[in-house]
């Protein structure tokens, strides 16, 4: 037997006992006569203690960091405790051991905080997964997965998988793309969501499915994106949008509880797009604090009245002009309002400047624009934009998506500086009633906001026979947000051959593309297709925010960098000729 105790298990009642531990050398302590050693293993530390009778053996075999012991001794309780540790009461008088594998010098300290920069440690990520920080990640992760999966199995909820080796769906982003040796010229896709498959799943009948699945998409990595990432898929028949949103909110709740102990009683609170952009400038609003865009002129059109008294060119000429007011702020200096000058200005934010109006204590109002609105018309902006003595109310002004954009960026920001975005306070929120198409500025024509297996709303069905009115026509589909951050979305399908033809045709895809892409799935509406729908919810990025962390990356067990690379593995890597000769492809650099 290796052992018949953890590095987490003994406790002060254990004393006396004899016991065998194993794991790995954390820490080696010499002090005289006597050497204490820090044993790790996946459950804790546990410190040991070599007499002076081991000091000859240990002196003939020193023990290194990160050797991996087993050791018989007896538990004894500590003179010195350490009260930062479960098992700090004890330690172990070591009578006997003995190494089980020696080990280099590891790169970076193993301990909760590392002396390992980023590029190292995702070398030698086994090496960093021993650490406690992404050890707990791990666990979490674990007990999301075990979550989901208990409420889910309670639904009624089959687990099906399916195949990785599929034909390309699009869902917005680039398919990765695998030859086929046995289909000379061929390419499979990895799938960037099992989407069709579960629609195929319900027209078998399977009215409930989920998977907790891996999605590939090739995209350019932003920040905390990865090319291959989790998702738990689920769909469900005979259902309308209010029983997905019970079902998931549900799901989301249990999830919460189980993992965190946080009780959400009430129901979440669900936003229609429309609002999300009017008021947050987003669609994933963190309402974990109001300061809501005011919007003094949109798309053109002035809604306060006191922009047609005065004569500011820009103002004038601005599309859009949007404010948020800052409680408490009106006696930001100088220095700190041109700090906000020059935030805006950042590349990223993109804006030429921001207009301040300060809402003195005294009464009095005074701004950066001075020049161009009197006391009066401050005053009455002041009161369009709901703000009270001591606010300081900032502005934005230029075209509507951009504007739109930096004003949400900056209300972030101010709500960090503010200190209103407490991690560990939870708001989720749905967003409802998107809209069925996007305008893609870039090739000039209207896209599937969420993806084309998405229902229009009924009633506006008729409104895909005219093209002028597409940015009217609303979806069923709503996405979950968690304070700020999307973390699922979903919609009500399409599930008659006539509308998705219709939908294809709408994206500008002939019968005959259509067919060639999709016949499998226009096929299988012809076959009795129930009317269904679904979600999917990210979860790297569940595991990350119930973690109240940002970055996925550190709750993945082997993740890639920002460059899309395994630094471990060192792949993607050249392959041999030989291998692409048998997949007859020709590489045309290198
Ligand atoms: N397949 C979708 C996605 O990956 C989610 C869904 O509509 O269920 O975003």
């Amino acid at each position: 037997m290796y052992r018949t105790h953890t590095c987490g298990a003994l406790r002060i009642e254990d004393k006396g006992k004899e016991v065998t531990l194993a794991g790995w050398v954390q820490t080696v302590r010499k002090f005289g006569s006597i050497t204490f050693v820090d044993l790790r293993d996946r459950y804790g530390i546990t410190q040991l203690l070599f007499n002076e009778s081991l000091n000859a053996r240990l002196d003939e075999t020193p023990l290194g960091r990160e050797y991996v012991i087993q050791v018989k001794g007896t538990v004894i309780e500590r003179s010195n405790k350490n009260a930062k540790i479960p098992t700090g009461d004890i330690e172990i008088e070591v009578m006997d051991f003995a190494i089980m594998n020696i080990a280099s010098v590891p790169p970076f300290t193993i301990e909760e905080d590392t002396d390992g920069g980023d590029e190292l440690r995702m070398k030698y990520r086994y090496l960093d997964l021993r650490r406690p920080t992404l050890k707990r990640n791990l666990e979490l992760r674990y007990k999301v997965n075990r979550a989901v999966r208990n409420y889910l199995d309670t639904q009624g909820f089959w687990d099906i998988e399916t195949p990785f080796l599929i034909k390309s769906t699009p869902e917005g982003a680039r398919d990765f793309i695998v030859p086929s040796r046995m289909n000379e010229g061929q390419f499979y896709a990895l799938p960037q969501s099992p989407q069709t498959f579960k629609q195929l799943l319900m027209v078998s009948g399977y009215d409930k499915y989920y998977q907790i699945v891996k999605c590939f998409r090739d995209e350019d990595l932003r920040a905390d994106r990865q090319p291959e990432f989790t998702q738990v898929d689920c769909e469900m028949s005979f259902v309308e949008q209010e029983d997905i949103l019970q079902t998931f909110e549900g799901l989301f709740k249990h999830v919460f509880y189980d993992v965190k102990g946080v009780e959400m009683k009430e129901q979440f609170p669900r936003m229609t797009w429309d609002d999300a952009m009017w008021n947050y400038g987003n669609d994933k609003p963190d309402i974990r604090f109001e300061m809501k865009l005011q919007n003094l002129k949109a798309e053109g059109k002035v809604h306060a009245e006191v922009l047609n008294q005065v004569d500011f060119k820009v103002f004038a000429e601005a599309e859009t002009i949007l404010a948020i007011c800052i409680p408490g702020a009106s006696e930001y200096t100088r220095k700190q309002l041109d700090e906000l000058t020059e935030w805006v200005k950042r590349p990223q934010i993109g804006m030429s400047g921001v207009v301040n109006v300060k809402c003195n204590a005294d009464g009095t109002y005074k701004s950066s624009v001075d020049k161009f609105f009197n006391e009066d018309q401050l005053k009455s902006l002041a009161s369009f934009c709901n703000a009270t003595t001591g606010d300081l109310i900032l502005i934005l002004a230029g075209k509507e998506t951009r504007t739109r954009k930096a004003m949400s960026e900056l209300r972030l920001e101010m709500g960090n500086r503010l200190g209103f975005r407490d991690p560990s306070v939870y708001k989720p929120l749905w967003v409802i009633d998107f809209p069925l198409f996007e305008h893609d500025e870039e090739e000039n024509r209207w896209v599937a906001r969420h993806h084309p297996f998405t229902s229009p709303k009924p009633e506006h069905i008729a409104l895909m026979n005219d093209l002028s009115r597409y940015a009217e026509i609303k979806a069923n589909a709503y996405d979950i947000v968690l304070n700020g951050t999307e973390i699922g979305g979903g919609s009500i399908r399409i599930y008659q051959r006539d509308l998705q033809e219709k939908m294809f045709a709408a994206l500008g895809m002939d019968k005959e593309e259509a067919q060639e892409k999709f016949g499998f799935l226009l096929g299988a509406f012809e076959y009795g297709a129930p009317p269904h729908g679904g979600i999917a919810f990210g979860f790297d990025r569940l595991c990350a925010l119930l973690g109240g962390q940002e970055t996925i990356r550190d709750f993945i067990a082997f993740p890639k960098n920002n460059a899309g690379r395994d630094v471990m593995l060192d792949a993607p890597s050249a392959v041999d000729k030989k291998q692409l000769d048998e997949l007859s492809l020709e590489q045309k650099i290198g």
